[in-house]
């Protein structure tokens, strides 16, 4: 479960003001940056930028067999992986560690993944003991502390809680409840009956089917209990709020006290549980889905303790199969890499196992990381390039026909306030206390994963510390947080395409300027402007400026609505607005700081034949690079609040004016939009 709700995009700079040594940097990089290898010429841009700018990387690079997705972002995770192993390599030579040290937590993590040999041999006993709690619980009053106890395992059966920033005072952390216990990506699986739906249906059902034969049940009792399953699931995911509807936060904020909660959801013992889990405090709970919950009660209190049993074996399973010996993985991996994303070979043992180590040890393995791999310099360059971008919204903001005087101070308080974080956190998590056996590879995960939740739950009902990450620096990937009023941008991303150092400018601003005009104006859109400069819920629009803004970002809503992927399939323009509408803000933002930095140092000649403004946009295009899988875009399409890469490109470029004047772009062109129906939101 990740306990923070962190908005998907990345980032990479270049600096305008100079030191000295910086001059001399920026003499001799005059390298265009742009890969005209890259590209494809054959194709009008006007008709198709994506493929403009990507073809020849996309011909010349096909996608390798076990990933569901490949790009830019991979390649980068990919160099990342290698970098991390080589790491555990030299860790893993040295003679002496020390107990508890991070050198000693990681080697002892990797190794006990990569011993194949135990695992086997171990089978399934590393999970008997929960499962044996399961069925012997005797009542359902012995439910709440397999439940607490299943949480601290890493499982969250039925719902989840945690700790984080009250949406309506952020200085403090609160018990957050959130919906959850499907084994499907969402509850559309449940419910929707299209072919496509029906059909994964039907595969979940022999998936858990085999699961449950694999721990020694018979076909007949396994097939069973997979129904159960699933009518289960299917009456949780009735409850369960939509994508869309979670998307709203003034609808999932409500809250209530344990007496409150108690009785709006009567039939399974909250007090209890919460008192399972560590939390004393439980004055302040936010209950996100408040329906979902009142459900969840009732169908506790309907449902069979052996039906119930059933369904809490199956999270156990479900949640573990992928660390278990190899039948478990096997079809862990057939269901939800081949079945739902497409995906039809696995990665190798090592790629999989520095990724678990990199996802239970994230700090202690960051912390070499970034001692090893992140020149400190790309620090201050990105520090410089986030202040040009925020004057280029600045002026933006105030030059903006459609706001009024008083949205418009109130908009530059928030810009004014936004923190900004780059590299790597200032204080590490000390993880000295988890215990890491080189023997046992799915006790280590619960221990990581026990130490985690037991952190997140001692912070309710305290002050919100300001220094923790909600990624780890090793993260291809960038993020607003609406609570925090801060971007944050880990040192994974600070690397080419995103941020080259002996580029031109041009290119740094259409890639990692993006990025950071992406982030800066989450902060302002459909979600993020319902938070004030404190972080809080909070109304600081006008009536007439916020109906304003929904005009405006409807252009947007319906664009992307029209964008087909697939023969036949539709970006969906509601779920992806927040994302659609930060694209819009850094293509515009960030080219208004690239001119600004020429105002200053001078425009450059063509570089490659290529001029400023194509080089711009073609950056931002190959940040966008990428193969999918058909079954894994048809996922994201219905999961993901981001548009696919090429409709970020070819929907992104369209509405900015440099895309017709750059590439003569003209009326009878396919991806040609009347100046009347262009969006511009900053
Ligand atoms: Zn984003």
């Amino acid at each position: 479960m990740k306990i923070r709700n962190l908005i998907f995009f990345a980032a990479a700079s270049l600096v305008v003001s100079c030191s000295p040594t910086e001059e001399k940097l920026m003499e001799k990089s005059k390298a265009s940056g742009i890969e005209i290898s890259n590209m494809n010429t054959e194709v009008k841009p006007g008709n198709d930028f994506f493929e403009y700018a990507n073809g020849g990387w996309l011909k010349a690079n096909p996608m390798p067999e076990e990933y569901s997705r490949y790009g830019a972002f991979e390649i980068l995770a990919k160099k990342n992986q290698a970098q991390i192993k080589g790491m555990v390599e030299e860790i893993s030579a040295m003679e002496e560690v020390k107990k508890g040290s991070p050198e000693q937590q990681i080697r002892d993590f990797y190794n006990a993944g990569m011993d194949t040999s135990i695992i086997e041999e171990l089978g399934m006993s590393p999970i008997q003991e929960i499962l044996a709690d399961i069925n012997n619980m005797a009542t359902k009053d012995d439910i709440v502390a397999i439940h607490a106890k299943m949480n601290f395992n890493g499982s969250y059966p039925l719902f989840a809680v945690f700790g984080s920033q009250d949406d309506k005072n952020s200085a403090n952390v609160i018990a957050q409840m959130i919906q959850g216990g499907l084994g499907l990506p969402d509850r559309d699986y449940y419910i929707k009956d299209d072919e496509r739906i029906s059909n994964i249906r039907k595969e979940y059902v022999d998936h858990i089917t085999k699961i449950f034969v694999l721990t020694g049940d018979d076909e007949t009792i396994a097939a069973e209990k997979a129904n159960n399953v699933l009518a289960f699931e299917t009456k949780l995911a009735a409850f369960s709020m939509t994508m869309l509807e979670r998307r709203n936060p003034n609808a999932t904020y409500n809250i209530k006290s344990m007496d409150e909660l108690q009785n709006s959801a009567p039939g399974y013992n909250f007090e209890a549980y919460f008192k399972a889990i560590g939390i004393s405090n439980t004055d302040v709970i936010n209950v996100r889905q408040p329906k979902f919950m009142t459900g969840v009660a009732e169908l506790i209190n309907s449902t069979d303790l052996e039906n119930i049993k059933t369904y809490f074996a199956w999270n156990i399973l479900n949640d573990n199969a992928g660390k278990l010996n190899k039948a478990f993985v096997k079809q862990n991996f057939y269901f939800y890499s081949t079945v739902l994303s497409g995906v039809d070979k696995m990665k190798p043992r090592w790629k999989r196992m520095i990724s678990s180590t990199n996802g239970n040890l994230g700090d202690p393995v960051g912390k070499i990381y970034v001692e090893k791999f992140f020149p400190a310099e790309s620090k201050e360059r990105m520090l410089a390039l986030v202040g040009n971008l925020r004057i280029a919204l600045k002026e933006s903001i105030d030059n903006l026909d459609w706001m009024g005087d008083s949205t418009k101070v109130k908009a530059q308080e928030k810009l004014a306030a936004i923190t900004v974080k780059v590299g790597y956190p200032n204080k590490w998590i000390d993880y000295t206390s988890v215990d890491i056996d080189p023997n046992k590879y799915l006790q280590n995960t619960w221990n990581c994963a026990a130490f985690s939740y037991k952190r997140n739950i001692d912070e309710i009902g305290k002050p919100v510390d300001r220094e923790e990450w909600g990624m780890t620096p090793q993260t291809v990937n960038a993020y607003y947080s609406p609570n925090m009023n801060e971007i944050v941008f880990p040192a994974a991303i600070l690397q080419p395409p995103f941020f080259d150092a002996n580029a031109d400018d041009a290119v740094n601003y259409g890639a990692i300027g993006v990025v950071i005009g992406h982030e800066m104006t989450h902060g302002f859109d459909d979600q993020g402007r319902l938070y004030d400069k404190d972080g809080n819920l909070n109304e600081w629009w006008t009536e007439t400026d916020a109906i304003k803004f929904k005009e405006k970002t409807k252009i947007l809503v319906e664009q992307y609505n029209a964008y087909t992927v697939l023969d036949s399939l539709h970006v969906d323009g509601e779920l992806t607005l927040g994302e659609n509408i930060a694209d819009n803000g850094g293509l515009f933002i960030a080219y208004d700081a690239l001119q600004m930095s020429y105002a200053k140092n001078g425009t450059p000649e063509p570089i490659d034949g290529l001029t400023s403004d194509q080089r711009y946009l073609i950056a931002y295009a190959q940040l966008w690079r990428q193969h999918i899988r058909p079954k894994t875009l048809m996922r994201r399409l219905q999961e993901d609040v981001h548009s696919p890469g090429d409709a970020r490109v070819n929907q992104g470029v369209v509405n900015t004016p440099w895309f017709y004047t750059a590439f003569d772009v003209k009326e009878g062109d396919d991806r040609y939009v009347a100046p009347e129906n262009r969006a511009q939101i900053w």
